[in-house]
């Protein structure tokens, strides 16, 4: 089995500002290029589990989001680096469009994505660690299994990350 790094994406990779989808304003995080690439050298999976509901509430489309994640992508491999999948819940249970207006199981804290990645990359949860900045990021990784969890408080991501290898 796989083990993977579990990255809640907005505040974590790249900086927060609010339903980002417009690539002019993605800015990554200090140190995320090199905590992607750390972990690629470590052989866990990289894994993105990101809440998007700005999809349900209209603000922008999943095509938006599958070319802000392939910029990333194109921005990773520069570097050497890549992200394994990125896996987005696109709902909100008010959500202004109909198609996407409902209660998942994937919008963390529910762990849907978590679950649904460790299905298709065959990861053992136990093994696999979680970063996220959020409350509920890390109860999603909790409702998971997985066995480490990492609250992500600003600064540089990859002192966080070479930390868990020290
Ligand atoms: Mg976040
Ligand atoms: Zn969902």
């Amino acid at each position: 089995m796989n083990s993977a790094i579990f990255f809640d994406r907005d505040g974590v990779l790249n900086e927060e500002v609010g339903y980002l989808h417009e690539i002019s304003k993605f800015k990554w995080i200090d140190g995320a290029v090199d905590a992607v690439k750390l972990c690629n050298e470590k052989k866990f999976l990289v894994i993105v589990v990101t809440n998007q509901s700005g999809i349900a509430r209209g603000l922008y489309t999943e095509d938006d989001t599958k070319k802000l994640h392939n910029f990333m992508q194109t921005e990773l491999e520069k570097f050497g680096a890549h992200i394994d999948a990125f896996y987005y819940c696109p709902h909100h249970p008010e959500g202004k469009v109909a198609a996407y207006r409902k209660i998942c199981d994937c919008r963390k804290p529910e762990p849907g994505l978590i679950l649904r990645a460790c299905k298709d990359f065959d990861i053992d949860v136990a093994k696999s660690i979680l970063i996220g900045d959020g409350a509920r990021d890390i109860e999603a990784g909790r409702r998971a299994g997985i066995g480490k969890l990492i609250r992500f408080q600003g600064g540089n991501l990859f002192d966080v990350m070479k930390n868990i290898w020290r």
